[in-house]
């Protein structure tokens, strides 16, 4: 868990991510918070370097948050490379896909229109950031469509809790590790760092009943259960995470209630209903 590669973002790839730069807001993300708290105050601005299949790449960080009307709880952080320079062309060859359905789209649009252009839903691409043991520097890792298609075979008959205990607990057996490809270990790894991230959030606390159950035994046993089960959803983002007590997580798995994300609570099929003691990150949005 402390590995200096920890989870900053997991950003949806788009026109400007494409050509020169992201927008980060930092509201739940704890080791990058902590570093950017150091790095950067409100306004300023920071050379830092971005590292994509072992190149690195000059960028900036500047802290926007300089103005009220942004009203965010957190900083919100932008990320800019020079346009189409070549950080800009590598992540264009890495999301050919993205890159020219937006192209494309662009082509065809009004003069003038400058509504964003998202890819549909099953086939969006990502990139995802971790921080690594320099405070400066990021690790860049892409998620490609193709990514996505090589999970969907591999999950496709795999039960939740023990996929999800690979993810928990870092288990891989050996048998299967040897057919891991290289796609697969980068999704685990991104779906592990974004639990580990929250379950730093809550302090190794079960967001339903807020007992950290290990704690007088000096264990940090909590885990992060998907809300809409991994193996159907593939979704990974943090708000379909939920980090739980192995007994709640076991009892949820055991007798699946249905989750009401409106109200926050779990409705057990003997009618129990349970909300969340403790919540930071779901629902904000
Ligand atoms: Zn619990
Ligand atoms: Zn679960």
């Amino acid at each position: 868990m402390d590995t200096a590669e920890n989870y900053v973002y997991k950003k949806e790839v788009d026109w400007s991510l494409l050509k020169e730069g992201l927008t980060l807001p930092v509201d739940n993300q704890v080791v990058f918070g902590r570093n950017i708290d150091r790095l950067l105050s409100r306004g300023e601005s920071r050379n830092i370097t971005l590292y994509l299949d072992g190149q690195s790449y000059k960028a900036k960080i500047t802290n926007v948050n300089f103005d009220p009307k942004f009203n965010r709880r957190k900083d919100t952080l932008q990320i800019m490379y020079s346009p189409n320079g070549e950080l800009s062309n590598a992540l264009k060859s890495h999301f050919i896909k993205s890159y020219q359905f937006i192209c494309a789209k662009r082509q065809i649009r009004e003069a003038g229109d400058r509504t964003m252009i998202h890819l549909p839903d099953d086939c969006k691409e990502y990139l995802a950031i971790y921080t690594t043991e320099y405070e400066d520097t990021y690790l860049l890792e892409t998620i490609v469509a193709d990514d996505i298609v090589a999970l969907k075979d591999v999950v496709k008959n795999q039960q939740e809790r023990i996929l999800e205990a690979r993810f928990n607990y870092d288990m891989v057996d050996e048998k299967s590790a040897i057919y891991e490809t290289e796609r697969i270990v980068k999704l685990r790894k991104l779906n592990k760092k974004i639990g580990d991230n929250l379950k730093l959030l809550y302090n190794y606390r079960c967001q339903i009943c807020g007992k950290n159950s290990g704690e007088e035994y000096g264990s940090q046993i909590v885990e992060a259960h998907h809300i809409d089960y991994f193996v159907h959803s593939l979704n990974n983002d943090s708000d379909n995470q939920l980090i739980v007590c192995p007994n709640h997580h076991s009892i949820i798995h055991d007798v699946n209630p249905a989750f009401d994300r409106k109200r926050l609570l779990y409705i057990f099929p003997n009618g129990l209903q349970e909300g969340l003691a403790l919540n930071q990150h779901l629902g904000y949005r």
